[in-house]
């Protein structure tokens, strides 16, 4: 769970080899995905816009007004999406999706306005433009038929135009870690990364739009674009597996997509607290921790979130055991002195192996990119809440990549406000291309 120097640079190199691979449309476990997003905010983007939010843990309707590229007002409304809809039939769902459009844009009493709309839809997607997204398939907890393949856009215009009682017009289709890059843009024209470390992880960066060979749309003179990397799968074609311990075996054999998400089962906050109840539980039985007698609750998968990771691992860093003997209480354990110094490690251990793998993945992007100034705009809870990831990751990058100016800066809902930039963006774009057919 310790890497050596050796190890750490042999993980850079995979992940450089890997990200070049993608980029060239070689085989790699990372997508590379084209987002057709040329550009920043430039500080114009002004309006009223809609955005969806679909994949975090909540789904959300929002409107936004924009005003020079700062959100002067901002409505939201969070909808609850049943189990049998996740799962159930694809139209279902997009009828649902729209029905909750309706109610909403009607319950602001803007109907008959024409609003854009960025889609947020953060699942794995081919992009054939900025508006065409297929599906490549579902994670987290939907599953729903007839969507992988099928263009979400498309899916979401058709159940719009059934409606028919709103002018909503979907404009472009992103994920939350482009939203993040873009909202971070907004407060900082040096921000050249995205990263969410929430649920799952993934990260994107501006790529010289000479080197993506995946373009399906006309080029017009871009000099750079948005590269969705899909770090989450980083190592499903078994590039990592030098790393793999037992831990993260059995981690994988109790999670709901076996054998896919390597790098995310390393990282993510869906993850990290059941690494933990692994290792606890495999030193309790071999008579390590706990005097051998683990109690049921910590036995069983998906007991120990990471909410309690942070929790223990803010004892740490206060030299103190409330936290930790109350997380433990809750799994009724009383510990001895030594359970509690065991325990608060295994939660270090875990957490820094996280904190490290992600900074060497953002190190080689820095140095890949190669500014002189870069800003990586993250968002995620595990980010937020998480006492000691921050702090990590500047020290590691700094460490990884010397010599490259960087900051780590919180970009709070770019799957809303960065949704609505990116909106902004392509109504933009569209006005150009028109101006220049007339030009023509
Ligand atoms: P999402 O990724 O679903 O859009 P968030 O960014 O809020 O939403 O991430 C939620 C995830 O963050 C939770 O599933 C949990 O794994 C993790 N998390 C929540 N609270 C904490 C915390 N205090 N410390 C570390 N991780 C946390
Ligand atoms: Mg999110």
């Amino acid at each position: 769970m310790r890497f050596s120097a050796a190890t750490t640079r042999k993980i850079q190199s995979v992940f450089l080899s890997e990200v070049e691979n993608g980029i060239r449309q070689r085989p790699s476990s990372l997508q590379m995905e084209n987002t057709y997003i040329p550009e920043l905010p430039d500080g114009t983007e002004s309006g009223l816009f809609l955005a969806l939010d679909l994949g975090g843990t909540n789904f959300r309707v929002i409107l936004l007004e924009l005003e020079n590229g700062v959100v002067v007002k901002e409505d939201v409304k969070r909808y609850h999406i049943g189990a049998d809809l996740r799962v159930g039939c694809g139209i279902a769902l997009f009828d649902y999706l729209a029905e909750c459009v309706s109610d909403f844009v009607i319950g602001q009493g803007v109907q008959d306005i024409e609003l854009p709309l960025g889609f947020t839809f953060s699942f794995p997607m081919i992009q054939h433009s900025l508006e065409v997204g297929i599906l490549v398939t579902w994670t987290k907890t939907f599953n729903c038929q007839n969507v992988v393949n099928k263009d979400a856009v498309l899916l979401l215009r058709e159940a719009l135009e059934r409606r028919g009682d709103t002018k909503v017009n979907v404009v472009a289709v992103l994920n939350d870690t482009t939203g993040t890059l873009i909202q971070g843009a907004s407060q900082d024209r040096n921000t050249a990364i995205g990263l969410i470390l929430g649920t799952g992880s993934n990260a994107c960066y501006l790529e010289r739009a000479d080197k993506v060979q995946h373009w399906e749309t006309e080029r017009h003179g871009e000099k750079e674009v948005i590269i969705d990397i899909e770090w989450g799968a980083f190592g499903d074609n078994g590039v990592l597996d030098f790393i793999k311990t037992e831990f993260d075996r059995e981690n994988d054999a109790n999670s709901l997509l076996v054998s896919s998400f390597t790098f995310e089962k390393y990282i993510s906050g869906k993850y990290l607290g059941e690494l933990t109840r692994i290792t606890l539980a495999k030193l309790t039985k071999e008579g390590l921790l706990f005097e051998g007698h683990a109690p049921g609750a910590l036995l069983t998968p998906g007991n120990l979130t990471t909410d309690l990771v942070s929790h223990i691992e803010q004892d740490t860093l206060d030299g103190g055991s409330n936290n930790t003997r109350d997380v433990l209480a809750r799994f009724g354990v009383t510990a001895t002195e030594e359970d509690i110094a065991i325990v608060q490690y295994v939660c270090e251990i875990i957490s820094n192996r996280a904190a490290l793998l992600v900074s060497i993945c953002l190190a080689t992007l820095l140095e890949k990119i190669d500014r002189e100034e870069s800003t990586i705009a993250v968002d995620g809870s595990l980010y937020k809440h998480h006492p000691r990831f921050e702090g990590w990751m500047n020290q590691y990058i700094h460490l990884l990549a010397p010599g490259h100016k960087f900051k780590l800066m919180h970009a709070e809902d770019g799957s809303g406000k960065g949704a609505a930039l990116v909106a902004a963006i392509a109504l933009r774009l569209k006005k150009r291309l028109e101006w220049e057919a007339i030009g023509d």
